[in-house]
């Protein structure tokens, strides 16, 4: 059973989104995927190794 990354609910109760990363399979939900677009760093501890540094400004 998959879980959301950040609030651990089951594909059960909600679709979820698959992430690869680093040879692995992580999953969202599409209410947190805000956060991971928005606000990485607050995912970071779920993803050891994620660059959590904000792209530079263009
Ligand atoms: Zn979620």
């Amino acid at each position: 059973m998959h879980t959301c990354l950040n609030c651990d609910r089951t594909e059960e109760q909600i679709p979820l989104l698959n992430l690869n990363f680093k040879g692995g399979e992580q999953h969202i939900c599409p209410q947190c995927l805000p956060l991971l677009i928005h606000k990485p760093q607050v995912l970071a501890e779920k993803l050891p190794g994620m660059e959590v540094t904000p792209p530079a400004e263009h």
